[in-house]
């Protein structure tokens, strides 16, 4: 390992910039604070260091200098971080290239072919005579040569041969073929997978080409090849990870504080022309935790732009459940007359960017889409969508987010907040924990106490901060755990005063903390314990509270598992089982 290397990097790159090319950093004295990029945290327990240049995942086990960042960030092995931080500081690492393995290699080479195909498919469209019936093509959609060379557009022709012709020239077949940019026929034959198409290429998130979508010139089209070809599986493409445009989205998602998500590739290009840099689309297929879990990097606030049809209304109902339960916040774009952000753009740029002004929270979106669509005397399935928000609500992890969509929920159906919230508990009650008489002081209602009385006595600690609200049995204690920390993480009082508390608690909550919570507060206080004191006492109150959680739902279960039995339930049995398995 050469260390001068890697030591000149370092000195030239500041691990605060190339963090921060992924994440938000916020100043937290002389370090700063985020968000973990690894883990779906709701309080920023990720550390970054200018000062000794490293990072730390407080709430993980990840630490370590950029290399081991960009390591752990894009999931490559050290050559390859070696690589991309190399280019960033600019230096050439010509004499590392021996040194790498054989999977670095082969995944070089295969980046270099998907490079070289966008190369020679670029060339093809702007300067070729043939490349004339792609470019009246896209020039007809709208499509400006700025686009062309901004997205690298290119084409392929209709021919078998084209490409691998060309390509066969440089690399071996079995790479070419490994780069999903031909089809073999046989052992010694390989043709063009992509003809007579427009071609898209798709970028990772470092601006590396993965892949192609390519679509069928009109002339073409015979409704047999579908009308967009993807490339297939490779060892750098995964359609369940790779966002398109998102490359180009990066800088104006982060500064805009908003990714809008798309259908297709065009819309995302169509979108840049309209001035709207914020866009992406998945590749044909639906929105994955895993594209979720990568804009989250970037911003919380999603608005999803979906074909106003059936199955467009569907995957939006699907996406914003997986959004909001990973801490996302939903609007939905209706565009009506069956058209998308390209036919719109093509048409008047103002009406694309009209549409997104015009954006409804997900919450009224599904009010004004599905239950309002819903004839007024049909009060069973009036119901029935009712209950399908609120177990969506119920799904919400994150305390403000599920705070804010119970406010707006109240405010659309003209119902008040308690209203909902009753709704919600039922709905707790009927579920793995069932506590019936909250009266009785019971060991787990004890250790709920505790740990409560413990983080107004240390409104800091990360440990309590992140802790499931489920496990808060009580519904008293639990409402108050849910202010109380959300008090916490927007605020990040040091200290809580009691009169401070009166402040953001209900008259109820209030009551609660007085009556349950300060008696255990004052012997907290009278111990003077250590901090090492403090965190052991509260690190062994949740290992408890815990597994009595756990025993509390293992006996709930088995008791509906011998009812189930009794009626011969096979299916309600099998749920059962497989739900108990999580608590043991
Ligand atoms: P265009 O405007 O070029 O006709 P579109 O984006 O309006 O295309 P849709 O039919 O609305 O096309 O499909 C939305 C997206 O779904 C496409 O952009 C593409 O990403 C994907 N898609 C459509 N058809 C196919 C197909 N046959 N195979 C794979 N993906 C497809
Ligand atoms: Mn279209």
């Amino acid at each position: 390992m050469n260390n001068e290397t890697k030591d000149l990097i370092k000195q030239k790159l500041d691990i605060v910039d190339i963090i921060g090319e992924y994440i938000t950093l916020i100043p937290a004295g002389s370090n700063y604070k985020a968000l973990s990029p690894f883990r779906n945290e709701k309080t920023p327990s990720f550390i970054v260091s200018p000062e000794l240049q490293i990072y730390k995942d407080f709430g993980g086990d990840k630490s370590g200098d950029i290399f081991q960042f960009i390591m752990d960030m894009e999931g490559v092995s050290f050559p390859e971080a070696l690589n991309i931080l190399a280019q960033k500081a600019g230096i050439s690492l010509k004499s590392y290239s021996k040194n790498t393995e054989f999977q670095v290699d082969n995944k070089k080479t295969l980046l270099q072919i998907l490079s070289d195909s966008t190369k020679i498919y670029h060339a093809i469209l702007k300067h070729m005579q043939y490349g004339q019936r792609g470019r009246d093509y896209l020039n007809s959609r709208g499509i400006t040569d700025e686009l062309i060379d901004l997205f690298e557009i290119g084409l392929a022709p209709q021919s078998y041969h084209t490409l691998s012709k060309k390509l066969s020239q440089k690399y071996s077949n079995t790479d070419i073929e490994s780069s999903g940019m031909v089809i073999s026929s046989d052992k010694n034959n390989i043709y063009d997978r992509f003809r007579g198409r427009v071609m898209i290429p798709i970028q990772d998130t470092l601006g590396r080409i993965v892949g192609f979508t390519g679509r069928v010139l009109p002339e073409y089209e015979d409704g047999k090849m579908g009308k967009y070809v993807n490339s297939p599986q490779t060892i750098v493409f995964d359609k369940s990870k790779i966002l398109f445009g998102l490359s180009q989205a990066k800088i104006a998602i982060k500064s805009n504080n908003r990714v809008i998500i798309v259908e297709g590739q065009m819309d995302v290009i169509m979108s840049h022309k309209a001035g709207v840099k914020e866009v992406v689309a998945v590749s044909g297929t639906a929105l994955t935790e895993q594209h979720i879990t990568t804009l989250l990097r970037y911003t919380n606030k999603f608005i999803l732009a979906f074909d106003n049809d059936k199955a467009g209304i569907s995957a939006c109902l699907r996406s914003a459940a997986l959004i909001t339960k990973k801490g996302g916040i939903v609007k939905v774009i209706t565009i009506n007359g069956g058209k998308d952000a390209a036919d719109l753009v093509r048409e008047n740029s103002d009406l694309w960017i009209n549409a997104i002004e015009q954006a409804s929270d997900f919450i009224e979106y599904y009010i004004n889409n599905i239950v309002s669509k819903i004839k007024s005397e049909d009060t069973p399935a009036k119901n029935q969508a009712l209950q399908i928000l609120i177990a969506w609500i119920q799904d919400i992890n994150d305390p403000i987010t599920k705070n804010y969509y119970i406010k707006r929920l109240a405010d659309l159906l003209n119902m008040s907040e308690k209203d909902i919230y009753s709704q919600l508990k039922t709905k707790n009650i009927q579920g793995e924990v069932n506590v019936k008489n909250h009266n009785i002081e019971t060991p787990l209602i004890k250790l709920q106490k505790q740990i409560i009385a413990h983080l107004l006595y240390k409104p800091t600690n990360h440990d309590i901060l992140i802790l499931e609200q489920s496990l808060f049995t009580q519904p008293k204690l639990r409402d108050l755990f849910i202010k109380l920390r959300e008090y916490c993480i927007q605020n990040s009082p040091q200290k809580l005063s009691l009169g401070e508390c009166k402040q953001f608690l209900s008259e109820v909550e209030y009551t609660t903390l007085e009556e349950l919570l300060l008696p255990i507060l004052y012997k907290i206080e009278q111990l003077q314990p250590s901090e090492l004191q403090t965190q052991q006492t509260i690190q062994e109150n949740i290992l408890l509270l815990k597994n009595q959680y756990k025993s509390l739902a293992r006996k709930t279960l088995l008791k509906k598992l011998k009812e189930a039995k009794k009626v011969g339930d096979n299916t309600k049995i099998q749920e059962i089982l497989k739900k108990y398995k999580t608590f043991t």
